[in-house]
């Protein structure tokens, strides 16, 4: 099979392509019918990769979260995050609500360097031929390596006293965390976390159909360790990591992997510290609260 023939034909779905698809919604005629099919007017094709970022991520958001609540939350309930489950509607309503104009903001930071990737002014490329097909292979692990690095040490700064409570509290303000949780950030502490996977294009090649879907990718992802459901796979920071760093504030500050969190000590593993909960105000030292740590093994007793 010719898979690299088709991955080259099916890199004509390339985010020009889709940017140029949203400013014909937008302008009801298309570039071509404007002779404008080299050069898309700067304003027109920054409206239009806003609005693609937006409307994609929200199709993504809502379209993934809602499968995924329904899966973990509705039918798999009892297996999953047990019977005792009650849906807080007026909290998922918050987290729906925080995520949609946040993402708003997010899309917009995020529009001049898409907009550096259509004009050619990043490291994405189109020939899967081009770095070799060993490097086309793992670059998304490397995508993955790199982004997982920086989050490590930008969600820590997220977490630094002075900074957290005017940029990152907003998303830890949900401590028992759904689907929805996923994008329910301050725009700022999103466009942070989210820095990463822009920078990457500009240090290293990346495959433009492997960019897009890499994106995709890691919206998902996020959503997934929002769940509170795990598979448990040795390194890899799943939903039971994450809900601990809801629940406690400064451990398990990884996205993909846990390799930074054993690094540094902030590693927190699910089988021992699966229902300890810590207040906020406790951990910022806002008040008074010694002995409410409980390791899970002493709550069971
Ligand atoms: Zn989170
Ligand atoms: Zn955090």
């Amino acid at each position: 099979m010719d898979v690299i023939g088709a991955v080259a034909r099916v890199n004509t779905l390339s985010e020009d392509t889709l940017v140029r698809w949203v400013d014909t919604l937008i302008s009801g005629r298309s570039s071509q019918d404007d002779g404008l099919s080299g050069a898309l007017p700067l304003g027109r094709r920054f409206s239009a990769t806003w609005l693609f970022l937006y409307l994609g991520s929200l199709l993504l958001y809502y379209l993934f979260a809602s499968l995924d609540y329904v899966l973990v939350f509705v039918i798999f309930k009892k297996s999953t995050v047990g019977s005792k489950y009650r849906a807080n509607w007026r909290e998922i309503w918050r987290e729906i609500r925080m995520s949609t104009w946040s993402l708003a903001v997010m899309s917009l930071l995020t529009t001049p360097i898409e907009l550096l990737v259509q004009l050619g002014y990043t490291r994405v490329y189109d020939d899967p031929r081009e770095y070799g097909l060993v490097y086309f292979a793992l670059s998304p692990l490397l995508f993955l390596v790199f982004s997982d690095t920086l989050i490590y040490f930008i969600h820590r700064g997220l977490h630094h006293r002075l900074v957290y409570r005017y940029l990152h509290k907003p998303h830890h303000s949900f401590i028992d965390t759904t689907p929805f949780s996923a994008f329910a950030f301050h725009p700022l502490d999103g466009f942070a976390q989210g820095f990463p996977y822009q920078l990457f294009v500009l240090v290293f090649p990346f495959h433009s159909l492997l960019h897009l879907i890499s994106l995709g990718v890691v919206g998902l992802w996020t959503i997934n360790i929002h769940d509170r459901v795990t598979l448990e796979v040795p390194g890899v920071n799943g939903a039971a990591h994450h809900r601990i760093h809801h629940t406690t504030f400064r451990s398990n500050y990884g996205q993909y992997f846990t390799f930074w969190d054993r690094v540094f000590k902030t590693h927190k593993d699910p089988k021992q510290w699966r229902s300890v909960k810590l207040r906020e105000e406790e951990v910022y030292g806002t008040a008074a609260g010694k002995g409410y740590l409980q390791r899970v093994n002493d709550d069971s007793h």
